[in-house]
């Protein structure tokens, strides 16, 4: 059931990449498309987090 894409993920509130969180989820009707944040972008806001990613993209020891 975990979606895994592979493709960068934006901040809505930076526009950085490598967000690691999801604060919003649109309607489907809106195409149902996630939005995501950095978790400290997201707390900076006030704004809870949906869930946060484990993967950290581009954060490894690599
Ligand atoms: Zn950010």
């Amino acid at each position: 059931m975990a979606t895994r894409n592979r493709r960068p993920r934006a901040c809505t509130y930076c526009l950085c990449p490598d967000a690691d969180a999801c604060v919003r989820v649109q309607p489907p009707a809106h195409g149902g498309a996630h939005v995501y944040a950095h978790r400290t972008c997201a707390s900076d806001r006030r704004v809870p987090t949906l869930y946060v990613f484990t993967d950290e993209p581009a954060a490894g020891p690599r």
